[in-house]
């Protein structure tokens, strides 16, 4: 447990004689308004709530959980603490699904639940959709709004966005202030590329509303920004007209290069002959009678003796999507589609999907393992982007080398290819230096005993990289050093400094991040 802060004590004791006299507020220069302490939580659940994320290895009990209603409450917070002669620390927290104390202050900090924003008003008020306008449709939406909502709100107009996150029950402000990758990244870039306008913010205490055309500086910030720069409340998002059903495929591979020559050269095509969604993952295991699974049920045995043959199935996963008037033509073009791939022979398994089934499936393996109580235990992930130039050493060195020699099935491997010039240089994210790079996800879980060591893993994968001297970058990034970060940004380091003096003067934001608050 974090010491209490003397500071912090003289606020509350102040607080507490503010409540019973508020009269008296002039005198006490340093006590939180009534605006802001009638939004201060402190009971102990709420605390405790606020103290940790998905990842479950760090813990940090805040001072106190702001819950806004609107912006301007959000504004009214920084301004106060700006001006506190000790600076004090405020971490927005969307729904701290960030696995390593991201989203996490200590006792010289206040948490600030998005989710509160819009108050008592339905969940989805603060997603309003525009189906026409010089920039194409768009949804404004409240940075705290699940990626779900967004999905629900904008479908029952004919739209959806075009990139996405695997998961959607996290915030658009948390994944803004990633990046926002999947399947479709390698088409549309990540969400942070297909933003118009921002809401935020700064550690100032300013509001400001920014676009690649007003304060663009601030916007770009923003986009992967690590929560470094402002709290932003409200970001407009490209849409397009949505499918309503997906053919959803999976092939599978026992030879690493067929496996990742087939995903470039599927991502390479002409959007009419191309997925519009691509990943790939890894097998380690499959215990075959399982009735959820992917897989149908008389070819599991298959599967699992290829699996026990080769040790990693690699799996390459495609979405093709379509509508009512497409679903007489999408077979054929899925044929033609998968031509000439080389998966092993008779290893294509192919489902009908609704689209909102696709997109959120991460969910339906949610469900599954909150009733296994298999959710809520730590996660020592790790995320790379690897340079395409290193692939095959990556294979032999991570893949081969440490988790099937160390028999790793505890968790979900990603790996899917991506384009940097679907990246704008202009944002705050990092990405390695190459044309083609992979987004390697190594989403292990673990016990509440052994976390340390299935970190380990982690550790080492990155000591591999290292010493092979492969560039990889992480995502989703955590360091313990300037220097780890220094290395980490490049040459986006000194812009991403000068920007944090820019907006963030006092380095209030996001403390747990560990960047200029080592
Ligand atoms: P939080 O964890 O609450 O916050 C993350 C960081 O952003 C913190 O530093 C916080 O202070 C800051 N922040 C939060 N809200 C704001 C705001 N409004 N303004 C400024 N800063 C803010 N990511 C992907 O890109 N692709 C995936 O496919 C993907 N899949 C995932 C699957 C699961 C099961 C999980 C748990 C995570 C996944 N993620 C994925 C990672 C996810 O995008 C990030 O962890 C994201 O930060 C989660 O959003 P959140 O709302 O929980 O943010």
């Amino acid at each position: 447990m974090d010491a209490p802060n003397p500071f912090l004590l003289i606020i509350f004791t102040c607080f507490l004689f503010l409540q019973n006299a508020p009269f008296f507020g002039v005198a006490f220069s340093v006590a939180f308004p009534k605006a802001i302490s009638d939004k201060l939580k402190y009971d102990l659940q709420t605390i405790s709530l606020a103290s940790k994320d998905y990842g479950l290895m760090v813990q940090h009990n805040p001072y106190a959980v702001f819950f806004p209603v609107t912006g301007h409450d959000v504004a009214g917070l920084i301004r106060f603490m700006y001006m506190l002669p000790v600076p004090l620390h405020i971490a927005a927290r969307g729904q701290g699904h960030c696995v390593r104390g991201q989203a996490l202050v200590d006792q010289n900090g206040v948490v600030v639940n998005m989710t509160s924003l819009g108050g008592l008003r339905q969940k989805t008020s603060r997603i309003v959709v525009t189906t026409t306008s010089p920039l194409g449709p768009y949804a404004d939406v409240g940075a705290e709004q699940l990626w779900i909502d967004v999905l629900h709100a904008t479908t029952q107009k004919g739209l959806s966005p075009v990139s996405w996150v695997d998961y959607l029950h996290i915030t658009v402000g948390g994944t803004l202030s990633n990046a926002g990758i999947s399947g479709q990244t390698f088409r549309f870039g990540p969400q942070i590329n297909n933003v118009y306008e921002l809401d935020v913010i700064t550690g100032k205490g300013e509001s400001l509303t920014c676009s690649p055309t007003n304060n663009p500086e601030l916007f770009y910030s923003l986009l992967g920004g690590l929560g470094q720069f402002g709290i932003i409340t409200r970001a407009r998002i490209a849409l397009a007209p949505t499918p309503t059903r997906v053919k959803w495929v999976r092939m599978l591979y026992t030879n690493f290069s067929s496996f990742t020559s087939d995903q470039e050269s599927l991502i390479s095509r002409d959007p009419s002959n191309a997925p519009d969604y691509l990943e790939g993952l890894l097998l380690l295991q499959l215990n075959a009678g399982d009735k959820s699974s992917f897989y149908p049920l008389p070819d599991q045995p298959k599967i699992s003796s290829l699996v026990s043959q080769y040790g990693i199935v690699y799996v390459l996963e495609l979405v093709k999507y379509y509508d009512q008037h497409s679903s007489s033509s999408v077979d054929q073009e899925l044929e033609t589609l998968l031509g000439g791939l080389k998966f092993e022979a008779g290893m294509k398994f192919v489902k009908d999907a609704s689209y909102e089934e696709f997109l959120d499936r991460v969910h339906t393996d949610e469900v599954a393992l909150r009733a296994l109580g298999l959710w809520e235990v730590p996660h020592p992930w790790i995320n790379l982007f690897v340079p395409k130039s290193r692939i095959a050493d990556f294979d032999s060195g991570v893949f081969r080398g440490i988790i099937q020699k160390r028999n790793l099935t505890s968790g979900v491997f990603l790996f899917y290819p991506m384009f940097k010039n679907k990246w704008d240089e202009r944002t705050s994210a990092v990405i390695p230096d190459e044309e083609v790079f992979y987004a390697a996800g190594f989403l292990l879980s673990s016990g509440f005993k052994d976390w340390e060591t299935v970190d380990g893993h982690g550790r080492d994968i990155l000591k591999f990289c290292e010493e092979a001297g492969i560039e990889v970058k992480q995502y989703l990034p955590h360091f313990e050093t300037e220097k780890d970060w220094i290395n980490h940004f490049g040459r986006k380091w000194s812009v991403f400094r000068q920007r944090k003096s820019m907006f963030d003067p006092k380095h209030l934001l996001s403390p747990g991040q560990k960047i200029f608050n080592v």
